[in-house]
């Protein structure tokens, strides 16, 4: 072997878990090497977060100017220019990209460009160049999943062939009613086409506490999105008039495209990780609360490692296993307390236990639950949206969940999760002032509520 050099860290993968465990690394005095086979920054700033809520905000526009006449303002809706949305939306991530370039480079990381190979416990091979690391971090992310004889192809589609769809579709089949196939069908309903989402499970959105998943549903059908729960999908075909859909209980559905939302798998098929004694259950990377594989110095992080596949997890990994690495001992990341939104409109953002999560935890008698309406708040009232916070805490204790839904209640998520956190109590968190009128106020007013002192409230 050539002689080369020996790397404090080398990085299988630029997504958000790659890059944020390589830029904290760097910060840290380590040298790093982040080998990266398609786009720096990955699935998140390329074929994820930031395109899809560029669209979003393209179908909340197109929304308002519907809508407009209802607040005194004449306009009129005249259609979508899908050509500008999409350059619209590039130019974001083309913004983005470059930032994140400029600073992979400011920080001095030598980035590879590359398809990466694990071929022993310390080195990962790029085109027969050995990378060695004295510790490597696996950050592979993850793919659209499909189902067992469902093939990806023509009108039938993943988010990735969806995000750049030339055209607005006149009608969608969205197989898989979670995060990704709901806001999907936001987009689509907004920008004027037909949708019906199918979800085998018994409700949208089912990872949410079920309150917020019925007003999401009731919202949904309020704005026409169709949708048909509890049933499972059976097969689909296409011809040139479009996706013909059956589903189990023999109803079927035609639209012109379908796309395919059930869910994300691990990228670390062919990757050498097995080989190595990395330990796989279905393809994900198994590891200890410390990212640690239990092989030689070898870490992991992001979509691969099972839990929640949100990129500011994927963050927060790769931070934490650049400090351990670097031997600060950070404290250990608690799933439950990572922020989850939905930025469909309606919003949806929660963090830490649902209610049925907590009286697990805790025991049924254990736990307190308190709903307040975005009714009584003025700044929703002002927007025209409708919805609630709920909060879940152990009785005489702190809060252990907050849930949300309505318009624009994902940017209300961070005093949410500083609260679940810090696991303070509704008591203290009643004396602080929340601005008026403002959205947040709605927290506000529910943490004094179930400190016993309501002030706008009708329950
Ligand atoms: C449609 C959609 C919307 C989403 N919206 C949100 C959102 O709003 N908020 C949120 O928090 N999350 C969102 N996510 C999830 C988020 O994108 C992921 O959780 C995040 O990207 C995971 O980061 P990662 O680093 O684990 O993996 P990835 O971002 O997938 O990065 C992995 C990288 O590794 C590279 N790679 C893989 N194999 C190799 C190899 N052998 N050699 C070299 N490089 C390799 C890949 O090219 C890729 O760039 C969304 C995802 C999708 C699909």
């Amino acid at each position: 072997m050539a002689e080369h050099p020996v790397f404090d860290i080398v990085v299988l993968g630029g997504g958000s878990g790659g890059y944020a465990t390589a830029l904290r690394a760097s910060e840290l005095g380590m040298t790093v090497a982040l080998i990266e086979a398609e786009k720096l920054g990955g699935t998140c700033l390329h074929w994820g977060c930031i395109p899809t809520k560029a669209l979003l905000h393209a179908a909340e526009l197109a929304d308002g100017a519907r809508e407009s006449e209802r607040f005194g303002v004449r306009t009129s809706f005249e259609g979508i220019d899908i050509e500008k949305v999409h350059s619209y939306k590039d130019g974001v991530i083309g913004r983005l990209y470059k930032g994140l370039q400029g600073l992979v480079k400011a920080h001095g990381i030598t980035y590879v460009e590359g398809y990466g190979k694990l071929v022993s416990k310390d080195v990962v091979e790029v085109d027969g160049q050995p990378y060695q690391g004295r510790n490597i971090v696996l950050a592979t992310g993850s793919y659209s999943r499909s189902l067992p004889g469902l093939e990806i192809g023509g009108r039938v589609m993943t988010s990735e062939q969806a995000l750049s769809l030339d055209r607005v579709p006149e009608s969608v089949i969205i197989l898989g009613g979670g995060v990704i196939g709901s806001e999907f069908a936001s987009v689509w309903k907004s920008f004027g086409a037909d949708v019906q989402i199918i979800e085998a499970l018994p409700n949208l959105v089912p990872n949410e506490d079920p309150a917020i998943s019925k007003a999401f549903e009731r919202a949904f059908r309020k704005r026409g999105i169709k949708f048909s729960t509890g049933v499972r999908f059976q097969g689909v075909t296409q011809d040139d008039a479009g996706v013909h859909v059956t589903l189990e209980d023999g109803k079927t559905f035609d639209a012109e495209i379908m796309l395919v939302a059930v869910g994300r798998g691990p990228r670390t098929e062919g990757l050498g990780y097995g080989e190595q004694g990395v330990t796989l259950d279905r393809g994900f990377v198994i590891t200890d609360e410390r990212l640690h594989t239990g092989v030689g110095s070898i870490y992991a992080v992001g979509d691969i490692v099972p839990g929640l596949q949100l990129a500011h997890r994927g963050f927060q990994q790769g931070i934490f296993v650049a400090e351990e690495i670097a031997g600060l001992k950070p404290a250990a990341i608690v799933e439950s307390g990572i922020p989850r939104v939905t930025y469909s409109e309606p919003e949806i953002a929660s963090v830490g236990l649902t209610e049925a999560g907590a009286k697990q935890a805790y025991g049924d008698d254990a736990v307190q639950t308190l709903e307040y309406n975005l009714g009584g708040n003025g700044k929703s009232q002002i927007l025209g949206t409708t919805g609630f916070v709920k909060l879940v805490r152990r009785k005489d204790g702190p809060v252990v969940g907050v849930h949300m839904i309505g318009a624009r209640v994902g940017e209300l998520v961070a005093e949410g999760q500083l609260v679940v956190n810090w696991e303070a109590y509704p008591e203290d968190v009643a004396s602080l002032v929340h601005a008026h009128p403002t959205q947040n106020e709605a927290l506000g007013e529910a943490f004094l509520a179930l400190a016993g002192k309501p002030l706008h409230a009708h329950n």
